[in-house]
Formats: structure tokens, C-alpha cells, sequence
């Protein structure tokens, strides 16, 4: 396959550094075997997340000092509105700090809205997956978090086109089984990041609303990757090969009510988020109340007037064909790279991430020691690079019981930060992680020296099991 070479040139560099392997193993004992606890200045290659950390264009940067710092009514609000309305066709929005904010002040809302229609028993949130904040937040308002991916989503070595996709077989069933009056809303989640950034079909999510519109039930899109789900959708599902992906986008987001959005993603900034609304619904209105509460002013929602105007360009950048083309064929090429040396990955390869299968790398570490976490540290002793364990770590426990959820797939995540490291830097990470493939018998599985109650992942502490 031919490569397909950066749509840009560079500008500005920032310098990075390697280091000694003596050096990660004291920093990697210091930060408790848990690379989140590391500093960034003791990795070469930072592949913990595509949040927040692609890098932004002459334009986005041009476009933050012009950016109007009124309190309310600023011009640069105004600059995101536009692009708002045009390419999502959502006639109201708030801007909020991130896509979590999004998430606080509208499943808050929905929640309350369930309990003033005296609704008894915890209310339902229904997804294809929900993101771990996401997850958050539904419990967090007294609700329940039900998946109900496609199956195919995991078996890890098939190459179905739409593992993203929702059963819909089962979606009708928790409905009717739970009574549609009990589920507080169908999240549709674009990309599906947790079973390995896989795309939505057109086909489904217009499915989906069929069904939420025969039941009442408000559909809520999960936006943060919906250009590189839209790039998917031309390129794989049959008869939008000739649309362009501003289309496909428009399209999209009819089968949604509303939509909570990381900009840090696809809008191409490095922190913002939107609560979008196809049209004025007293559910809008509580969302701005909530806004102005927990974000801000409804007009900037915890942001600078600054990074409003970086993300009115950057939601733009975001589905230039151009650009899309160039950064799912770079997160393709590392992926092949790994298959062609026998690593086991999810397949077909992600939008914005490889992720590898630690389950069929390290069959021999059990899901309690955590073999993704066990992969992820030695890729870092290797060669000072950063993955991130989504595996039984990230899943953590039944808060009601406090076992061990099961975890149906044990992934170390390379996620690929946009415009930000080239080829050749993923050539050193491809090396790097088949180096550790080829021993991977060696590695040792983990244990808690501390488990903190939620959100363990970010801040737990591990000894090696010997
Ligand atoms: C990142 C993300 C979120 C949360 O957004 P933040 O900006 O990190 O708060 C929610 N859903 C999905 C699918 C995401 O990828």
C-alpha cells in the first residue's frame, strides 16, 4: 500500500527526548507501574490518548488572538455557532469546558426528568457502549448503563465493517423488557472508542431512532469521533462512496435529538466541548440553566472566547476529507505494520487508535493481574512509549457488589494524536512493540498496592506478580 503523506507541512517543533531503559524503570517504580502517574517528560512517544493532544493549524492559532473575551454575546460564540449550524444542523447549543461537562448538565437533566414523571426503580440509559465518563455520569444520577454492542464487537480477529453498531435484536428487547417509560435515553456513541474506535453504520443509527421514535425515547449522540465515523461510512457502507463527509455528517445527525460533544477529538482543539440541540425543547432549557450553573454563561460554558474561536475552525478541519484520509490511513499503517509481524490486534483497524489484544499476546497472565497493563508497561520500559490499558482495570467494579466486572476484552490502546508525530515515529513504535510481542511469555501480571473505590485506573498503584 502506498503511504499517504501529511496534508500540511510544519511549522513550529517541539523537542522530545528518549532515555535510558535504567531511567523508565525508576521512573515507572516511582509512578507505581501505573503510566498515567508518569511526567510527559519521561516519554518519547505519548500515545496515552488522542484527547486534547492533536495540534492545532496557523489558522486555529490565528484565530486565538482574535478571539473576543466578552462575558456574553461574544463574537467568537457567535464563530462556533456557525459552524455548529452548519455542519451538525442543530439549531441550539451550549459550549461547555469538555465533553464530560456536556454529560454533567444533560444526563443530570434527563435524570431529573425521569424522577419528576414519578417514575419508581432505577431509570435506564441504553448504548451501543458507553464511554467510561459517560458511564459515570448515568450512575452518578441514580441510573444504569446497559450496552448492547453488536457481538461481532468482540471478536477481536474478525474484520466486520460496523462493530460500533447497536443489536438492534436486543436494544427492542431491554426496551420492552424494561418498559420504554423506564429508559431515560439511547446513547449512540461515534466512534465506539471502547470496543476500539469501531464505526457506526448509517444504516444503524437510522434503525436506532426508527425504534427510539416508536417508544418516546430521546436519542443522544455521542459525538467526539463523528468525522472518522463518517470517513467510514463513505468508504465502507454501500451508496454514500460519492457524498462527501459534510453530507454524510448533516445526515447523521438526523438520527439524533441531541448530542454531547469532547471537542478534543475531532474538533481538533485542545479543550472544549458542545451540548447540541436539533431544535428549542424544554430539556434545552434545563441544559442551560445547568450550563450557567456548572460551565458558565450559556455564550462560553467554561471556555476562553479564545478557544471558542479555535473551535469554530477546528470542528471544520476536522472533516476535511484531506486531513480524515491522512490520519485514519496513518492509525491504519501502524496497525498493519503489527499484523504483519504477528502481533494480535482489533481488527479492521480503528479510526483513531491500534488497539492490541493482550488476552491472545499474554494468554498466560489471568484478566485479575491485568495483562493489558502488564504489555502497556513493558512497551514503555522498551522504548519510552505511553499506551493506555482498556481491559478489567478500566472496567473495575460492581459498585453494588464490589466484584470485578467481567471485562470481555483486554486491549493496550495506541491512540494516535492528530498532526502530531510522523511515520516514522510509528515505526519506532511498531519496533518497539514487537520487540515486546516476541517476549511476550516473559511478562508478569499485576496486583493493587492501592485501588482507589472509582475511576481506580487513573490513580491505582501496582506491584508485579511473581
Ligand atoms: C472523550 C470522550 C468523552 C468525554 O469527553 P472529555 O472531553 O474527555 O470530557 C465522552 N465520550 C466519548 C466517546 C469520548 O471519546
Amino acid at each position: 500500500m502506498r503511504r499517504i503523506p501529511e496534508p500540511f507541512r510544519i511549522k513550529m517543533v517541539e523537542p522530545i527526548r528518549t532515555s535510558t531503559v535504567q531511567h523508565r524503570r525508576a521512573a515507572l517504580r516511582e509512578a507505581g507501574n501505573n503510566p498515567f502517574l508518569l511526567r510527559s517528560d519521561d516519554i518519547y512517544i505519548d500515545l496515552l490518548s488522542d484527547s486534547g493532544t492533536g495540534a492545532m493549524s496557523d489558522r486555529q492559532w490565528a484565530a486565538i488572538m482574535l478571539g473576543d473575551e466578552s462575558y456574553a454575546g461574544s463574537r467568537s460564540y457567535h464563530h462556533l455557532a456557525e459552524s455548529v449550524h452548519s455542519l451538525f444542523g442543530y439549531s441550539h447549543f451550549v459550549p461547555t469546558h469538555q465533553g464530560r461537562a456536556a454529560e454533567n448538565i444533560l444526563f443530570s437533566a434527563l435524570a431529573q426528568r425521569m424522577r419528576a414523571r414519578g417514575e419508581s426503580g432505577r431509570p435506564i440509559f441504553l448504548s451501543n457502549y458507553h464511554f467510561d465518563t459517560t458511564a459515570a455520569h448515568v450512575e452518578l444520577n441514580g441510573c444504569r448503563p446497559v450496552n448492547v454492542v453488536t457481538d461481532a464487537a468482540f471478536d477481536t480477529g474478525s474484520d466486520h465493517a460496523w462493530k460500533g453498531n447497536f443489536d438492534i435484536g436486543r436494544l427492542e428487547e431491554e426496551i420492552v423488557g424494561n418498559g420504554a417509560e423506564n429508559i431515560a435515553a439511547i446513547v449512540v456513541t461515534i466512534t465506539c472508542n471502547s470496543v476500539g474506535g469501531q464505526p457506526v453504520s448509517m444504516e444503524n443509527m437510522r434503525a436506532v431512532y426508527e425504534i427510539a421514535r416508536r417508544y418516546g425515547i430521546t436519542v443522544v449522540i455521542d459525538a467526539a469521533r463523528f468525522a472518522e465515523n463518517a470517513w467510514f461510512i463513505k468508504h465502507r457502507e454501500e451508496g454514500f462512496s460519492e457524498k462527501s463527509v459534510a453530507d454524510i455528517v448533516k445526515e447523521m445527525f438526523q438520527y439524533g435529538d441531541v448530542m454531547t460533544l469532547s471537542a478534543k477529538k475531532n474538533g481538533l482543539v485542545n479543550i472544549g466541548g458542545l451540548c447540541c440541540f436539533r431544535e428549542d425543547t424544554p430539556l434545552y432549557q434545563d441544559v442551560r440553566i445547568r450550563c450557567v450553573a456548572f460551565e458558565g454563561f450559556i455564550t462560553y460554558g467554561g471556555l476562553a472566547g479564545r478557544d471558542l474561536a479555535a473551535l469554530a475552525i477546528g470542528l471544520h478541519e476536522g472533516v476535511d476529507e484531506a486531513f480524515l484520509t491522512y490520519h485514519i490511513a496513518q492509525v491504519g499503517y501502524l496497525g498493519e505494520r503489527l499484523v504483519r509481524a504477528g502481533v494480535p490486534i482489533q481488527r479492521p483497524i480503528g479510526g483513531h487508535a491500534v488497539f492490541v489484544d493482550a488476552k491472545a499476546l499474554a494468554p498466560h497472565i489471568p484478566a485479575a493481574s491485568f495483562p493489558a497493563q502488564a504489555v502497556t508497561n513493558a512497551l514503555y520500559l522498551e522504548g519510552g512509549i505511553r499506551a493506555v490499558e482498556i481491559g478489567s482495570l478500566m472496567m473495575g467494579r460492581d459498585p453494588a457488589t464490589g466484584r470485578q466486572k467481567p471485562s470481555p476484552l483486554e486491549l493496550v490502546r495506541l491512540a494516535i494524536p492528530r498532526r502530531v508525530y510522523s511515520n516514522d515515529q510509528l515505526d519506532y513504535v511498531a519496533d518497539c512493540l514487537i520487540a515486546v510481542a516476541g517476549r511476550a511469555d516473559e511478562l508478569k501480571g499485576l496486583s493493587f498496592s492501592y485501588e482507589p473505590p472509582v475511576l481506580r485506573h487513573f490513580l491505582a498503584r501496582f506491584d508485579e506478580v511473581f
